[in-house]
């Protein structure tokens, strides 16, 4: 068991530690995709641990988690996606600490709305999922990925009228996309009923993965936080240093 912090070096890690907020990565350590962005090992897949939420229940007790993001490789090779893994996983972590808030982070689990369906009962707080960028940068930046269907299962996830499950979704700016393109990403996103949006700067992971295009101002941040709100999402957490799991719990007690 491992957390994403830590295999990512994510600099805001110390922060994230102290406020009680921690990500853990499940379904191991390579992934079906290769997004040009993500610095994860493409790869066949390992075995499915079964005591994977187990260990990481042990770890948020030990460690004083008050809120977790639970998120994972994507496992094109299950036939639901790993959805019943993360059903898993998340029993294990309530049975042993009731209070921790649970957000899992998914992967589109290829556009099935069963899969969507299942994590979405078992008893999580936030239901997230990333569009990351604009629909034209999909095929360089997320190949294997749609869209449409990404956006389709936020909606989805919302359809399911579950008032206690928030849905948030997040998207990198620097990769080449214009201020017009994130715009109607808001409006998709909002139309979707998203809750929660976070907005940060690409950062180019390791020379293999694709080149920053440009870095945000603060000042950009701020009007890109003030035009997604704008078209109706209510939290939106935006900054050159934020990252989809950076001030979750922050961004989840702003909304309820
Ligand atoms: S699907 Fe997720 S983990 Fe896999 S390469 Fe893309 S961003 Fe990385």
């Amino acid at each position: 068991m491992y957390t994403v912090c830590e295999a990512a070096s994510c600099p805001n890690i110390s922060e994230c530690f102290m406020r009680g907020t921690a990500s853990f990565m499940i379904l191991g350590r390579y992934c079906t995709r290769n997004c040009a962005f993500c610095d994860v090992q493409h790869g066949i897949p390992t075995e499915i641990d079964d005591e994977e939420g187990k260990r990481i229940a042990m770890y948020i007790r030990e460690t004083d988690i008050r809120y977790a993001v639970i998120t994972s490789v994507t496992r094109d090779d299950l036939p639901d996606g790993g959805a019943s893994h993360f059903v898993r996983v998340v029993e294990d972590i309530k049975k042993s600490v009731p209070s921790v808030t649970i957000e899992l982070l998914v992967p589109d689990f290829n556009g099935s709305y069963r899969s969507v369906a299942e994590v979405m009962s078992s008893g999580i707080d936030v239901f997230s999922h990333n569009l990351e960028t604009v629909p034209r940068m999909y095929p360089d930046v997320r190949a294997g990925a749609d869209y449409f269907r990404s956006l389709e299962i936020l909606e989805y996830a919302k359809s399911m009228g579950k008032a206690n499950v928030l849905i948030k979704s997040g998207i990198m700016t620097g990769m080449g996309e214009t201020a017009d393109e994130l715009d109607m990403v808001f409006k998709d996103l909002a139309l979707a009923g998203v809750d929660i949006l976070t907005i940060g700067q690409y950062l180019q992971p390791s020379r293999n993965n694709l080149r920053v295009s440009r870095y945000v101002s603060p000042d950009e941040f701020e009007k890109l936080k003030l035009d997604a709100k704008k078209r109706g999402i209510s939290v939106v957490i935006a900054g050159p240093y934020i990252r989809s799991s950076y001030m979750a719990e922050e961004a989840y007690l702003q909304y309820i």
